[in-house]
């Protein structure tokens, strides 16, 4: 394996604008984005094999019972999992791979794989999420009070990833991402002030908190 392809590891709750930034971060650059499986229903627009492989449950319990992902874990009554064999493709070619996946899944990868590269966005708070959900409208009212009572739970995670930024203006959630992606990429400390660990990144998980 080439020691410079990193995996990294995305967590934001829903509504956070993630696929947004993940866009932007990587428009032009030579990583490979990794392709979830999934139970849920596909949203409009959404293509089978692109945006998600979407699955049975039998089919997603038989891929399990095959040892074919690298983790899988449950989310709001569905399944979500990320197919072990092109990760470690990739990555074995010396290509990055960046996942973009929920918390429990993230603690799986992190067990699995310890070199892996955590990063969580923060929203600016879980009201913004609720009235960002209720505006994409891709969801019921009961999945979207299910997925912002879960955004309070993974918020309270972020604390365990290696990096937190916060997607409050677009521009600068780019430009903090590309700072971490580059920093852990090239091992140095750039983006030490992005470090979970650090005292002004635990208050803003905690102000976010506060503000559910
Ligand atoms: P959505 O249904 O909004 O596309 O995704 C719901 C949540 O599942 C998001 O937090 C998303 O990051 C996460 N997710 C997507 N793919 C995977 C995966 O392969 N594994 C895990 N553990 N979570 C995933």
């Amino acid at each position: 394996m080439s020691s410079k392809a990193k995996l990294f590891v995305v967590s934001a709750p829903s509504g956070c604008g993630k696929g947004t930034i993940l866009a932007e971060v990587f428009k032009g650059k030579d990583v490979f984005y990794s392709v979830s499986c999934t139970t849920r229903t596909p949203r409009e627009g959404e293509i089978d094999g692109v945006h998600y492989n979407f699955l049975t449950d039998a089919q997603f319990e038989n891929m399990i019972n095959n040892n074919e992902f690298l983790e899988h874990a449950g989310f709001v009554g569905k399944y979500y999992g990320t197919p072990k064999g092109p990760v470690v493709e990739k990555l074995e070619k010396g290509i990055d791979v960046i996942l973009e996946i929920e918390t429990q899944g993230a603690f799986q990868v992190k067990k699995a794989m310890p070199e892996a590269v955590l990063l969580f966005i923060l929203p600016p708070s879980v009201k913004e999420i609720d009235r960002r959900l209720r505006k994409r409208g891709t969801e019921t009212c009961d999945v979207i009070a299910k997925r912002v009572a879960e955004a309070k739970g993974e918020i309270e995670k972020a604390c365990k990833y290696d990096y937190v930024i916060m997607n409050d203006a677009l521009e600068d959630a780019v430009n903090d991402f590309n700072t971490v992606f580059e920093s852990a990429k090239a091992e140095n400390n750039v983006a030490d002030k992005f470090k979970a660990g650090n005292k002004d990144i635990i208050k803003l998980i905690d102000e976010v908190l506060k503000n559910a």
